[in-house]
């Protein structure tokens, strides 16, 4: 008999349906989970990384509610953007791949994240996209036209169910191809011809190499099985990315739902634009890692629910150091109080320390309240603030730290911080004394930057000037444009324009 209890509930939103629904994996206490990876071919960014938080905070808040989740992330590393950048870069597509793998990696471990169950890759699963597009073709739902293999997608009755596309809309607002050898301008790739140049594999249709799409529904066909619990990816992906997964995946086995419960993140802004490559407005996850502690960035994510839009900016920074700053304080008090004797039984204090480890247990059981709605991290932070605050309170009191119960109070608060909140969301474990060193620096830095015209510039302002650079170039203002690069390099800061936009990096 096992003596494992039954998984706390939890509500997630869901994007197939729209609303927030019990979670129910097929087979009770068990989780298969799948989430979109990035693409390897340069460093990522933090919306990247925000879409990678937020898959490691449903796997966290999954596994300390008691479920064994089967955790599965992919690397992209067969497409065109790689393809281009082992061109400009004059080198094979494997050593941009391999770089940026290990690259991405080390940002994923600096940004406190777990490893997930199994992690991976295109190049390593061709036989097993080669034997799902056959099946594929098999069921009647995809073409074979000169070597290459479209999807058909007026063959999928379900086509557009996730993203409540209207497929006669979408079919009349495509852009039609010239010599086009699709039946269907929606029609999409699952496997391409070669071209000259590059990377191939052998395959029914010739060489070739598969399409985006088809990767992800290979991949958790064979590390999670035909239908799986929950699926996770920024909300860019919902179409067409998860949409032709879904045509692809349930067109082969012939089961549906693929997908009981589709997750999506919103996007991270800058200057309300989506932080993207293409735009340019991008700041590196590691640039941020390197300035900031991690657990300042999770703070700064989660703290908005994951669905919004999170707009970055100086202030949410400011917000999120001072938001940790009273974490850390109460913890480093907590600390030294669990450090001292206690040598007095003053009855009036006892009580009143009584009543704070009884709301040490409604705190925790709020956090685990609020997580279970939908991954409400800020309604958990709440409630760990009014916990501060009354811990705060308490301590203001004469004679207050030193009765036995404020021992057991402040190891209480250690606790929750560490197991509950900590587990849950990697804030709130880091050592005190340290952490608030480090957010002591980010301070002085920060009142640095903003100081005289020779004083660094932040993060935030390099990127406004990076955006207003694109505007003007746009305006064919290229004196304004030209300007900003020159006042920028005094500053010691170096643009690269790119094919995919304009990176920066200090002299
Ligand atoms: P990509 O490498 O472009 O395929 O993106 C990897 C992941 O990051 C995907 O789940 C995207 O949806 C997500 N993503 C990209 N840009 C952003 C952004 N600005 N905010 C949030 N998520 C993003
Ligand atoms: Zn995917």
């Amino acid at each position: 008999m096992s003596t494992r209890s039954a998984p706390h509930e939890i509500r997630f939103t869901n994007s197939m349906t729209g609303k927030k629904e019990l979670f129910v994996p097929q087979v009770p206490g068990k989780v298969a989970m799948y989430s979109c990876g990035p693409t390897v071919y340069a460093l990522i960014h933090i919306g990247n990384l925000r879409a990678g938080l937020v898959s490691d905070l449903i796997f966290r808040v999954l596994r300390k509610f008691g479920y064994d989740v089967t955790y599965v992330r992919n690397y992209t590393d067969v497409d065109d953007k790689i393809i281009n950048r082992a061109k400009e870069e004059n080198t094979t597509t494997d050593a941009i791949t391999k770089k940026y793998t290990q690259e991405v990696e080390r940002d994923y471990a600096l940004a406190l994240m777990l490893e997930p169950t199994h992690k991976t890759s295109v190049t390593t699963h061709i036989p097993e996209i080669v034997e799902l597009i056959e099946e594929i073709i098999r069921n009647g739902k995809a073409y074979v036209v000169q070597g290459e293999v479209f999807f058909a997608i007026d063959r999928f009755a379900g086509y557009g169910k996730l993203s409540k596309r209207n497929i006669e809309d979408l079919v009349a607002g495509a852009r039609v191809e010239i010599d086009s050898k699709k039946h269907n301008p929606l029609d999409f790739s699952l496997w391409k011809p070669a071209k000259p140049g590059e990377p191939f594999w052998p395959s029914p249709w010739g060489n070739g190499r598969p399409g985006w799409h088809i990767e992800c529904s290979a991949m958790a066909r064979k590390w999670l099985g035909d239908q799986i619990d929950l699926h996770h990816g920024g909300e860019d992906l919902i179409f067409p990315h998860h949409e032709n997964e879904i045509a692809q995946t349930e067109s082969a086995t012939g089961k549906a739902p693929f997908v009981r419960t589709w997750i999506h993140n919103g996007f991270l802004n800058i200057n309300h634009e989506k932080m993207s490559k293409s735009v340019g407005n991008t700041l590196s996850a590691r640039d941020f890692l390197s300035q900031y502690p991690a657990e300042l960035i999770r703070y700064l994510f989660f703290s908005t629910h994951y669905r919004s839009v999170i707009d970055y900016s100086d202030e949410s920074i400011e917000n999120a150091t001072s938001g940790l700053e009273r974490i850390y304080e109460a913890k480093k008090r907590a600390r030294e109080i669990l450090t001292q004797k206690p040598y007095l039984q003053d009855m009036l204090q006892e009580s009143a320390w009584g009543s704070f480890v009884a709301d040490c247990e409604l705190t925790k059981k709020k956090i685990t309240e609020e997580l279970a709605n939908d991954l409400n991290v800020a309604g958990a932070m709440g409630a760990v603030f009014t916990l501060i605050r009354e811990y705060n309170r308490l301590l203001g009191e004469p004679r207050a730290s030193t009765t036995p119960s404020a021992l057991l109070g402040s190891d209480q608060l250690i606790r929750l911080l560490e197991d509950e909140l900590g587990e849950a969301t990697g804030i709130g474990r880091a050592e005190p004394i340290k952490f608030l060193e480090a957010l002591n620096q980010v301070r002085a830095r920060r009142a640095g930057e903003g100081g005289g015209s020779d004083a660094r510039l932040t993060p935030q302002a390099i990127a406004d000037l990076i955006q207003e650079r694109v505007e003007a170039k746009q305006a064919k203002n290229f004196a304004r444009a030209d300007e900003i690069r020159k006042s920028l390099d005094e500053k010691g800061i170096i643009l690269k324009d790119g094919p995919s936009g304009t990176v920066w990096s200090y002299r």
